[in-house]
Formats: C-alpha cells, sequence, structure tokens
C-alpha cells in the first residue's frame, strides 16, 4: 500500500467514528459517487477554499443554460409579455430563498444585490442617512473578529467601537433607552470559522430599543442553515452572497425584518425603479415640493436600484432546486462538513515533529463537534520543529504546485488577524510604514506571521481532500529526525569552472536568448547587455506582465542581431515575426512611436517607453490573447534608476539592475541539476532542464551545490570578476517548462525538499560583475574559464541553529539571505518576481 492509502485508511475509520456524532452526516460515499460528473473542474485538484466560494456543479449549469435558451426573458421593468414572464420568476424565487431560511414572507423580504458587501452598504446608507445637524447619529457596535466589509461602517457612525463575543454579550445584555444604534457581527467567521451567537439579535431587541442587528451570515451559510423563523428574535438586517452557497450566480441578498425596514427608506440615493413619483427638471427648487417619491411597499421595491441581475436570479431558482437534488438541505451539509472538520482538525493537532512539537497552530478555542460554537472553516499557520514559522506564501507556493487551493494571507478580517497573530495596534502600523499592504507576499514580520492559512470545506468536500491535504502536510512541513546539519555534506574542493552557456532575456519573463557561443557578449556592472531591457505592459493596468501570471510568455521568443540592429521576436503560433530596430529609441528614427507609461515591476514603479505602434501591440496581443503591447526600459548607466535591493550581501554602493529581477545577473551551476533529477527520477516525476531557472550564466562546476560557497568568479584572461551576491530565492515559476509553457510539479518539490532553509527555496547565486577597466565593463563568452575562490564553511555555522528541513544540502547561515539580513523587510516583495 502507498503512503496515501494507509493515511488515507486510518482517516476513513477515523471518519466512521466521527460521523457517529453527527447523524446523517454519511453521505461521503454519495458525493464521491457524484462528484466526477457533477464537478469535473475539480479532478486531480484539492479545493479547500469554500469559503471563499463554493462550487456549482454541471447540473445546474446545463438547467440554467437550457432555461434561458428555451425562454424569452425580457427586462422586468418593460411591461410586455416576456418582462411579466421575467417578473413572475424574480417574485417566485424571492418567496424561495426566504423559504430557505425559515423566513415567513409576511414578516421578512429579500433584496436582492451584488454580494454581502453591497448588502451591508445599503444597511450602512439607511443608517448614515438619518443624520442630525451634526452629522451622523447612530452608533456603531461591530465585532472585533469582523470581514472588512463590516469595519467599513465604522467611519460612517457618530460613535463607533469593536467589541470581542464577551463584550458584546454584555452589551445586549444591558438594558438602555432612547438610543439609535446599528450591531453588527459574523454569524461565522470568515478567518477563523467560529460562530457567534443567533440570540444576540433578540437580547439586543428586548433589551436595547433603538438598537438594530445586521449579521453577516456570508460565512455560515455555506455549508449551514439558517433559521429566522421566529422573526421577533430575528436579526434586522441579514447580507450573504448566493454564489458561496451554490457556487453560482453572481448575486447577494439582503434579508430585512420588514418591521425594520423604515430606517433603510430614508437613504437619500433613489435609482430607476425605486420612485413611484420622480420630476427632472424641477423649476422650483425652493418651493419644497419634492422632486421624487419613494416607492411604497416592500424594502425590495425601494431598495432594488435599476434592473435587477434578472438572470442571476433566475439562475438562483434553479440553484436551489439542484442543490436540495444533490444534498437535500443545508443540514444535511452541515453534518457532513462538520464530520470532516473534525477529522481534519483533530489530525491537524496531532500532528508533531520528530522533537515533539506541534506542526499546526488552529486559530480557535472552539471544537468543531461544538456547531454552534465553530465551522468547518479554519485559520492557522504552520510551525518548524524549531518553534518558529513558515511563511503563508512559501506554503500556498508548494501547495500550489501540489494543486491544492486554499486562501492565505490577512483573509480580510482585520481583528482576527490581530487577535490570533498577537500583533498589537503599533506593530500592525509598524508593518505598515515598513512596506506591508493587503494582500502582498510579506508573510513573516519580525518572527510573526501577518496572516495566516484558511482552509475551507463545502458541501462537495470528500474525504479524499483531507487525507490529501494532510498528506501534503506530512511529506513537506512535518519534520520527522532530527536535521541534518548544513555541512555535514560537502568538503570543500578546489579547481576552475568553464562558463558554458550563456543567455539574455531580452524581453521580461519571455523566452531566453542563448549568446551563440561564437560571440562575445558586453556586460556591465548593471548586467548582460539587452537583459530585459523590453517588457509587455498589459494595456488595462499598465503593469509589466509576468510569467506566473501568463505562461504562455516563454512561447514569445526573441533574438537579437547585433549586425543588422533588430530585435526579432517570432512565436509559434504566428507566422511572421516582429521586428524592432534596436535603435529605436533614437528620436530621428521614424519608430519611434512611444510614450512614457508609468508602470510596476516587483512593486517598484518605473517609466518605460511603451510602443504605440498597431503593429506591434497587435503582434503581442495575438500571440498572448492579452491586450498588451512591447515598451522599454532606458538602458542609461543607471540602470534607468532601479537599484537592487540591499538584503543580498556585499552590495558596495547601489548596483543598478533595471527590470532585472533582484540582482544584475544570475549564475547556476549546471552539476546542482544532477541531485535534483536522480531523486525526481526515483519518484517517477518529470526530469528538468537547466533552463527552467532561467540563469544568465550556467557554469559547470566541480560538484553540485559548489556555487553556495563561492565568493568570486575570475575570469582567467582578464582582470574582470563576477562577485557573488547570495542565493538565489525560487519559487513554483521554475515549474514552467520554458518550451511549452506548460506546468508540472518539478523542480520545485523536490527542490523544497533538498534545499530549503527557513521555509524558502533556493537554487543558483545572484552576481554582479565587477571590472577593472574604467568603464566598468566587458565580454564574455561560452567557455571562459573562471577561478573560483570561496568562502571557507568550516566555521561553526551549525550553531547558529539554521539546518536544512531534511535532505542533504550545502546552504548554511552564512549565505542564506535571510539570516545574513535579519529584517525580512525587502525579502517577500520579490518573492512573486523571482524567475520572470
Ligand atoms: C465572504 C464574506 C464576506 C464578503 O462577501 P462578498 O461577497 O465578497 O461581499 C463578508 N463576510 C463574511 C463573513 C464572508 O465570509
Amino acid at each position: 500500500m502507498s503512503e496515501y492509502a494507509v493515511l488515507r485508511a486510518s482517516l476513513k475509520e477515523r471518519l466512521e467514528e466521527v460521523e457517529k456524532l453527527y447523524p446523517g452526516a454519511s453521505y461521503n460515499a454519495e458525493v464521491e459517487e457524484f462528484r466526477g460528473r457533477e464537478y469535473p473542474q475539480l479532478n486531480g485538484v484539492t479545493y479547500l477554499d469554500h469559503a471563499a466560494t463554493t462550487l456549482y456543479s454541471c447540473s445546474l449549469i446545463d438547467a440554467v443554460s437550457s432555461d434561458l435558451k428555451q425562454n424569452l426573458f425580457g427586462n422586468p421593468h418593460s411591461l410586455c409579455p416576456s418582462s411579466l414572464e421575467t417578473t413572475r420568476r424574480i417574485q417566485d424565487t424571492r418567496v424561495r430563498v426566504l423559504h430557505l431560511f425559515n423566513a415567513d414572507p409576511e414578516h421578512f423580504d429579500v433584496v436582492f444585490c451584488g454580494n454581502t458587501t453591497a448588502a451591508i452598504k445599503l444597511v450602512a446608507d439607511g443608517f448614515a442617512a438619518q443624520s442630525g445637524k451634526s452629522g451622523s447619529t447612530f452608533q456603531y457596535r461591530v465585532h472585533a473578529d469582523s470581514h472588512t466589509s463590516l469595519v467599513g461602517i465604522r467611519p460612517m457612525a457618530a460613535d463607533s467601537q469593536a467589541l470581542d463575543s464577551d463584550k458584546m454579550g454584555e452589551f445586549v445584555r444591558s438594558k438602555r433607552k432612547n438610543e439609535f444604534g446599528l450591531m453588527a457581527y459574523p454569524a461565522q467567521s470568515n478567518m477563523t470559522g467560529q460562530r457567534h451567537p443567533l440570540s444576540w439579535a433578540g437580547d439586543l431587541r428586548r433589551n436595547r430599543p433603538g438598537w438594530y442587528t445586521l449579521l453577516d451570515a456570508a460565512g455560515l451559510v455555506t455549508t449551514s442553515p439558517l433559521d429566522l423563523s421566529d422573526a421577533s428574535t430575528a436579526p434586522d438586517f441579514v447580507a450573504l452572497s448566493f454564489y458561496k452557497m451554490f457556487g453560482y450566480p453572481d448575486l447577494g441578498g439582503l434579508i430585512v425584518r420588514k418591521a425594520s425596514a423604515g430606517i433603510l427608506r430614508s437613504r437619500k440615493y433613489f435609482g430607476g425603479g425605486t420612485v413611484s413619483f420622480v420630476i427632472n427638471p424641477f423649476d422650483h427648487p425652493s418651493n419644497n415640493l419634492p422632486h421624487a417619491i419613494r416607492k411604497p411597499g416592500d424594502p425590495h421595491e425601494y431598495l432594488e436600484d435599476g434592473t435587477v441581475p434578472f438572470h442571476s436570479i433566475i439562475a438562483l431558482d434553479h440553484a436551489i432546486s439542484d442543490h436540495s437534488r444533490l444534498y437535500v438541505n443545508f443540514k444535511r451539509i452541515s453534518q457532513h462538513t462538520q464530520a470532516l472538520g473534525t477529522l481534519l482538525f483533530e489530525v491537524l493537532k496531532a500532528r508533531k515533529h520528530g522533537n515533539g512539537t506541534d506542526v499546526v497552530d488552529i486559530y480557535t478555542d472552539q471544537h468543531p463537534s461544538n456547531t454552534a460554537c465553530q465551522g468547518a472553516t479554519f485559520a492557522m499557520n504552520l510551525r518548524k520543529a524549531d518553534g518558529s514559522f513558515v511563511g503563508f506564501n512559501d506554503f500556498l507556493k508548494l501547495a500550489s504546485v501540489r494543486d491544492i487551493h486554499l486562501r492565505t494571507g490577512g483573509l480580510c478580517n482585520p481583528g482576527g488577524v490581530m487577535k490570533w497573530m498577537d500583533l498589537s495596534e503599533w506593530e500592525v502600523r509598524k508593518n505598515f510604514a515598513e512596506g506591508k499592504r493587503c494582500g502582498d507576499e510579506w508573510d513573516l514580520m519580525n518572527g510573526k506571521p501577518t496572516g495566516a492559512i484558511r482552509i475551507s470545506l463545502g458541501a462537495m468536500s470528500t474525504l479524499d481532500d483531507i487525507a490529501r491535504f494532510l498528506s501534503f502536510i506530512d511529506e513537506f512541513y512535518v519534520e520527522k529526525a532530527e536535521s541534518l546539519s548544513a555541512t555535514e555534506l560537502f568538503s570543500s574542493s578546489s579547481g576552475t569552472a568553464r562558463i558554458s552557456k550563456i543567455s539574455i532575456y531580452p524581453i521580461k519573463s519571455c523566452a531566453a536568448f542563448d549568446i551563440p557561443p561564437s560571440r562575445a557578449w558586453k556586460i556591465m556592472i548593471q548586467g548582460l547587455e539587452y537583459d530585459r531591457e523590453f517588457c509587455l505592459i498589459h494595456q488595462g493596468t499598465g503593469k509589466v506582465m509576468d510569467m506566473k501570471m501568463y505562461p504562455k510568455m516563454a512561447l514569445i521568443r526573441p533574438s537579437i542581431d547585433l549586425e543588422t540592429r533588430t530585435l526579432s521576436i517570432s512565436c509559434q503560433q504566428i507566422s511572421k515575426a516582429l521586428r524592432i530596430p534596436l535603435d529605436d529609441n533614437i528620436p530621428t528614427h521614424s519608430h519611434s512611436i512611444t510614450k512614457k507609461c508609468n508602470s510596476k515591476v516587483c512593486g517598484d514603479t518605473v517609466v518605460v517607453q511603451a510602443y504605440s505602434e498597431k503593429r506591434i501591440s497587435e503582434w503581442f496581443s495575438n500571440a498572448l490573447g492579452v491586450p498588451c503591447t512591447l515598451a522599454r526600459y532606458p538602458s542609461t548607466p543607471d540602470g534607468g534608476g532601479r537599484y537592487m535591493k540591499n538584503h543580498l550581501r556585499q552590495s558596495n554602493g547601489e548596483i543598478p539592475i533595471a527590470l532585472r529581477n533582484e540582482s544584475p545577473i544570475l549564475v547556476v551551476n549546471r552539476k546542482s541539476l544532477d541531485p535534483i533529477n536522480e531523486m525526481i527520477s526515483t519518484t517517477g516525476g518529470k526530469l528538468s532542464d537547466i533552463s527552467v531557472f532561467r540563469s544568465n550564466i550556467i557554469v559547470d562546476g566541480p560538484q553540485p551545490f559548489d556555487e553556495d560557497k563561492w565568493l568570486q568568479l575570475q575570469f582567467r584572461n582578464s582582470g574582470s570578476t563576477i562577485q557573488l551576491l547570495g542565493p538565489c530565492r525560487r519559487c513554483h515559476m521554475i515549474c514552467i517548462d520554458q518550451t511549452t509553457s506548460e506546468r508540472s510539479p518539478e523542480p520545485f518539490v523536490t527542490l523544497s525538499k533538498l534545499r530549503t532553509i527557513n521555509g524558502k527555496v533556493y537554487f543558483g547565486q545572484h552576481g554582479t560583475f565587477i571590472s577593472e577597466s574604467d568603464d566598468q565593463t566587458g565580454f564574455i563568452q561560452v567557455g571562459d574559464e573562471l577561478d573560483i575562490s570561496r568562502i571557507d564553511l568550516d566555521t561553526s555555522d551549525t550553531d547558529s541553529g539554521e539546518s536544512c528541513s531534511s535532505g542533504n544540502t550545502a546552504i548554511t547561515a552564512d549565505t542564506a539571505v535571510d539570516t545574513a539580513e535579519p529584517a525580512v523587510k525587502q525579502e517577500p516583495a520579490q518573492a512573486s518576481c523571482i524567475l520572470q
């Protein structure tokens, strides 16, 4: 039996035990039976991001498609027969939605809107409109564990406070009169999956007349029923997103308790369809006659601005039917996901490193068997055996390679992150001052995570999703035995090396141009001539495009002809190559139709010259199927003013890098690929070509990973040297085959096992060229012989506590960039652009 099969079998046994806690939970086998048919998009994929969106079934899409094909749906605001048909369907769906939550249409209405956030904003606008002379009059209390969309109401309130669960419990129980306020909280935290009591709404109404409850139910309803059968204790407003319940359609709703709806009527704005009288222009604005009168009736009449998303509402009708056909009801989904969640939670909690320390911190104080307090969404971070954290971005990269889909980062829950990451306000502000931004790659700052890994289950999750996730954790993150010390495996050697290949990437993120061996190529302090001098920019965003987002860029092949001074670009799909004069930037040249453009590369803002000629933008747009054009970066001696970040060791003064990723040149040792491929071949994976590392200079070193010790490579026949600046951090970009642009898990998976330091994976060395000549330039050629000077690794670097996660590596504390420069500041931002 394979390791996976053993793990799965033990999980299955345990699941059968766990399911006894949840009567009706045992439909894992049913889902397994229909999943391949209903959710073919899940084949080979481990999808654990249902809290972001769950998935739609094939039969739902078929049902919607045939309905739309067979029927004529007019705009509901017209009054022709097709319009009436639409209106009828919308009315029916409205009632079905209410029934889904046991909400009596006599007491409740549902207002369709874009998403949960739009629903929340409708409520906020209503409260804000009740303003006095001095502005807003309403008080706001929001749970500390709230989504950003609830936090966003705070600036609109006269007085706003965030409360934790204990404080909120006290708040709803303490009696107070003559106040006007809104209390908002999530029924289930979008971050930790913790659930908060529905009873707060009834308590608040009883004890604090004048206060209203806005329940953010988006997290809860993905996997759980919501019962609004008692209108007297139900929340006044419930916001939710239907795509989180059914995967489709992209639609949100605000369920309004009719008795509380008056506040929403007072919002200032009105849109088409929400008024029964309107006059424009109005001649006598001072006569105090109204220029519009809002529609009377149910909240949706005066809150749904303009044409409702009627095709989506029709699709929602099908979604409800299809979902109940597949899963019966949300009670059953809840039992199923709680059972799987309990299993996952228990096993993760129990995972230990070889030295007995915990592998996972799970951020909740609840147990999922307590369904009222914890749902099937979990936030966590992983720890290494020494107790330090694994960066969630490094984790995400590896998970992506294994096709595991989940959410990492701040999770749109600022209060939850502060609480669970133990970040005080000043730390969050300091991190911001140091450059941390929502959604970026800075996962660890000063040793603390800036966010978390979130795993969330849904109706179509199965035991295999859990097993695959756990097997992934076991494979990469459980340190079984004491690690080998860093230096044990390699003794130093002497010797020389030869340059076996020189490559440049004239267009950033596109294919390499290999310098013909017969040719000496110019090299300068900022790197090889024409390396990353051009780039592609997206016409919509103006951003420099990279291979991570557009793997097909690897198929665009630039070459440089110095005799004719042209850059030629070819691509298989397009028969005709594109030629661009290299000296195009000379203003007298007829081709110089470029315009300046602010763009972004690796987080830096740069000014590039974009080619506005149609033949150029069309060529690239056709090649990639993306609206884009070519741009050039000025090749001035200062590299256009973009400099290397100083986290790499030994940068004396500023080193210009233009559009290069992190440093002027990247050097790899061809020999180092051998042990990686050997290990890949034992697992039956796809062997890697050295080209995936997108280096500039390939050296035939004396032995694998010798480059970790290199300080300098000195050219035999000139006084010039390449000074090494530190190891190059890698991400799953190295999984893109440079000839086919296809992705595979290798070599990243194997490299991660073989060459990980502090959760980061390294291959190759950054470098810069240093010449004796006055202009700091020189020429290099394939075959050049290099004398290697090394650093002495026989110092007691193992004392620093740095060692490999497993396997044999020669990276040591001395050369690992993150230990050379303890502030993690510069680092994560670059991870996004390594190897583009
Ligand atoms: C997803 C989610 C939201 C935001 O939903 P949108 O559809 O993006 O507006 C708000 N709150 C919670 C608890 C969520 O899970």
